[in-house]
């Protein structure tokens, strides 16, 4: 079933959140599509614990906290959110004056709206893959994972974490108590996560409940229809050695790939979408791109200038929802309609 509204959002980062918000003042509809499992772009993925302090009007506000605010604000419109979908294709839909664009993601769901916002940040986030191993991915799902989707997967299971980083020594913490056993495998004996997590790690090595290998890497994989284990080598004496487990994890981060908009025929500078000043539109009608995916003279990459972005380019596309339309101008303090749907009177 293709599902019809009046904005699409390619990608559910702060300005693609703040976008539903400025729709929604003018009654317009949206879909929020994501290829990661959660919602709030880089602050989510990349810094949840750090405070930001350029948010006008909030002195201090961790990254998540932001993203937690953005989605209260969101709460009184209409909208739906898809995650962990990547938007693949775009076609342009010509049965009317106003042209449609529908989207197909790579879970293969269909979208149609009159306006696509391009709210894509710095591209999709893709996990990396473990280097000299020939697809990986072969065993994706099959005991090879590079997120953790349900903590209950690996319950009572043995589990190798590779990775160096905040996600490898979080889940190995978090995970400790729930696995049968967990191995946190790094190719050096120091990590680049949080003190305080890799102190709790260190904690958890001395009283026996996880295991640490340093400095190792990952050699292979091994099983058939299923992973059953995993050669390491030790960075330093080059042996090999084989760890029999049923998952494994491999926290390497994450790569940021521009992907499919690339190839999407508009108008780019140095990776990034061209857009006017006016109504932040791409070099293609009802295609608009805001936040830090965009390019024009002066662009920073800063949250603010994002918000700024979006709420001039809802305008041209409420004028593609509604043609010949005064597109409606108010202050929020006094837009009863929001008022009531928040349980506030004026
Ligand atoms: C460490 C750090 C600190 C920062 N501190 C500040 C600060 O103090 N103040 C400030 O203003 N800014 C700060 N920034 C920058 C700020 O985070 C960005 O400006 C902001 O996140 C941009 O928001 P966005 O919505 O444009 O994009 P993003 O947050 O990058 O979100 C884009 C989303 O689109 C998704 N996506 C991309 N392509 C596709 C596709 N094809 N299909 C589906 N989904 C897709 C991505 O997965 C991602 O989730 C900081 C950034 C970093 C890394």
């Amino acid at each position: 079933m293709i599902k019809e509204t009046d904005i699409i959002i390619v990608g559910a980062g702060p300005v693609g959140l703040f976008t539903v918000f400025e729709a929604g003042l003018l009654g317009l509809d949206c879909i929020l599509i994501d290829n990661l499992d959660k919602i709030g772009g880089q602050c989510s993925e990349l810094y949840p614990e750090k405070p930001i302090y350029d948010i006008p009007g909030v002195p201090n506000q961790t990254a998540q906290e932001h993203v937690n605010a953005l989605l209260e604000q969101i709460k009184p419109f209409n909208y739906e959110v898809f995650l962990n979908e990547r938007v693949e294709v775009l076609e342009e839909i010509n049965n009317d004056k106003i042209s449609s664009w529908k989207i197909v993601t790579s879970e293969k769901k269909e979208f149609v709206a009159k306006s696509i916002f391009i709210a894509a940040g710095a591209g999709s986030f893709e996990p990396r893959r473990p280097p000299n191993i020939l697809d990986p991915d072969k065993f994706v799902d099959k005991g090879v994972a590079y997120s953790v989707r349900s903590k209950e997967k690996y319950k009572d299971k043995n589990l190798l974490i590779f990775g160096g980083g905040d996600s490898a020594l979080d889940w190995t913490v978090e995970l400790a108590d729930l696995a049968k056993s967990v191995t946190l495998i790094h190719r050096r004996d120091e990590f680049r996560g949080a003190p305080n997590t890799e102190a709790k790690m260190r904690e958890l090595i001395k009283s026996g409940s996880i295991s640490l290998k340093t400095p190792y890497v990952i050699e292979d994989l091994i099983g058939t229809s299923h992973i059953t284990g995993a050669s390491v080598k030790n960075f330093e004496s080059k042996e090999i050695e084989e760890i029999p487990c049923d998952e494994i994890l491999f926290l390497f981060g994450l790569n940021k790939k521009l992907g499919p908009i690339a190839d999407w025929g508009i108008d780019m500078n140095n990776k990034k979408v061209s857009v006017d000043t006016e109504k932040f539109e791409t070099s293609t009608k009802g295609l608009f791109a805001v936040g830090d995916i965009n390019d024009y003279p002066g662009k920073l990459d800063l949250i603010l200038c994002g918000f700024h972005e979006t709420t001039l380019a809802v305008q041209e596309a409420y004028r593609r929802s509604y043609p010949g339309e005064r597109v409606p101008f108010g202050y929020t303090t006094s837009n009863t309609k929001l008022q009531r749907k928040l349980g506030v009177s004026d």
